[in-house]
């Protein structure tokens, strides 16, 4: 993502595709809100809470890393939104119209460290099914190169950890409720069958 150069005030990322291009896994109507009203909200906040503070001259990625480390009774607040902003632009480079199989490296690296996309698929839906209350689920490289799945709560983000997210999935109740209602598993199963942009983790793999 091009982000890392981006300082403030930041604007809402153009999405990657039209609105109704994830439809019907994830509907326009989703869209609608989850991008044109949470995505944005974030962006929004984080804006004020910097404005006049060191925050400012920072990129959205340096804010996420250093505020959530910083002790000062505000930068809690910058750390849930920046870090949200952040989420979200990589979410939503998460997924594609075209998704399907992965190729390539990343196919290679699943094969390697999960035994195939199987059986990733169902380590990473029970990772995200099992996250409890609003979180998300990660593909990560590890320190050692090692492909894993983690999940965070709230707006928490391997970049804050020093984890290198390869992909990510939503499963903050907004990410779906308004497709799904509150069949959480059938949501990720469809997501990871049709939406997942393998070429965009095998990007941030290498
Ligand atoms: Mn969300």
């Amino acid at each position: 993502m091009p982000l890392d150069k981006v300082k403030a005030p930041f604007t809402l990322p153009k999405l990657p595709y039209a609105d109704d291009a994830l439809a019907p896994v994830i509907s326009a109507n989703t869209i609608s809100f989850h991008y044109g009203k949470h995505h944005a909200t974030y962006v929004k906040v984080l804006n004020e809470l910097i404005a006049g503070t060191a925050y400012e001259a920072l990129s959205m990625e340096e804010i996420v890393v250093r505020s959530a480390t910083d002790k000062d009774a505000a930068a809690k607040k910058i750390f849930n939104n920046a870090a949200q902003a952040w989420n979200h632009e990589f979410y939503w480079h998460s997924m594609t119209p075209k998704g399907g199989a992965p190729t390539g490296k990343i196919k290679d690296a699943l094969e390697k460290d999960f035994g195939g996309l199987d059986a990733f698929k169902k380590a990473f839906s029970q990772a995200a099914v099992g996250q409890f209350g609003s979180g998300w689920a990660w593909l990560v490289k590890g320190k050692n190169g090692a492909l894993k799945i983690e999940t965070t709560s709230n707006a928490d983000t391997p970049i804050a950890h020093g984890g290198t997210p390869l992909l990510v999935a939503d499963v903050w109740e907004h990410a779906y409720y308004l497709d799904y209602q509150n069949r959480r598993p059938d949501h990720v199963a469809a997501w990871l069958d049709k939406l997942v942009n393998w070429s965009f983790a095998e990007k941030n793999l290498t």
